[in-house]
């Protein structure tokens, strides 16, 4: 029950007794401090405050950089998660519990196995779509990050014929192709999400050898040998997308990069990776009181 419903309780008509203004205002003072006690010794046990154990606190501070700075920009919304794989233990990754990506602390990475279950799950509530982290992680050794989004840029490119293709070198990785995943070609009319192992790995297999896989009607997943990377190319997989969606209004021939300007021009990336890194990381530390 709420604060408001038991407020309104408490000052409703009918009280057996003590029905004078101070009696109801020192009654609902009463009840709003009980509710607010109550709410504080609820707490622990319905939101653990417990990082995922022996994970690198680097690491999991990269996790939830990547998820506020994807907010920052509008590539996240309300949901889309960002994961990392434990170079301590392959077998396991590290992802929040199911939360808005704006919204998550050291305090909510949790550490799953490669069957999406959680280790600690301690009554924590987890993505439904967990699921394409732990099979892209299966399927690709090489993978150390996984996100996944909703970007507004990307979906076009996902319900028309249209290839997703690189515009500039930020984005040169998109050289090496974005394939488009189905849901309906392997299972049909769905809910759209990858809510078990069969769709995650169907997707994974889509995804290949690539940075990127666009899901139809859906979103993107990006993956990277860090965090770092695979926000990188969260963001300018969306940037990209929007840039291409303008220059196909302009009309004409595009003149794209080519896969070996793409190949060089993604080395440089790598290089420069830093640096954004730590502008998009004093850019949200205000949100983490920093
Ligand atoms: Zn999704």
């Amino acid at each position: 029950m709420s604060v408001t419903s038991r407020a309104s309780l408490a000052i409703c008509p009918g009280q057996p007794i003590g029905t004078g203004v101070s009696y109801r205002l020192a009654r609902l003072g009463a009840v709003v401090a009980f509710v607010l006690l109550g709410g504080l010794v609820q707490a622990p046990a319905q939101t653990p405050a417990a990082p995922a154990t022996g994970a690198d606190a680097a690491l999991i501070e990269d996790i939830v950089i990547g998820s506020r700075v994807l907010a920052d920009f509008g590539v996240l919304d309300g949901f889309g998660h960002v994961s990392a794989r434990d170079p301590k233990n392959p077998n396991h990754f590290l992802m929040s519990r199911s939360l808005a990506p704006a919204l998550v602390t050291p305090d909510d990475i949790m550490e799953f196995d490669l069957d999406g279950n959680a280790v600690d799950a301690r009554g924590r509530t987890l993505f439904l779509e967990r699921f394409i982290h732990s099979e892209i992680y299966k399927a690709r050794p090489d993978v150390m990050s996984v996100v996944h989004t909703h970007s507004p840029g990307v979906v076009p490119f996902t319900v028309s014929q249209v290839p997703l293709r690189p515009m500039y070198h930020n984005a040169a990785f998109l050289a090496a192709g974005a394939p488009v995943w189905d849901i309906r070609k392997d299972f049909g009319e769905t809910d759209m999400l990858v809510r078990d192992p069969a769709r995650g790995k169907s997707l994974a297999e889509r995804l290949g050898d690539k940075s990127v896989v666009l899901m139809r009607g859906h979103g993107d997943v990006t993956v990277g040998p860090s965090v770092k990377m695979a926000v990188f190319r969260a963001y300018y997989t969306d940037v990209n997308a929007r840039l291409q969606s303008q220059a196909i209004a302009l009309g004409g021939v595009i003149n794209y990069l080519t896969p070996g300007e793409g190949a060089k021009a993604d080395t440089i990336n790598f290089v420069v990776l830093d640096r954004i890194w730590n502008l998009w990381k004093m850019r949200i530390a205000p949100s983490l009181g920093k």
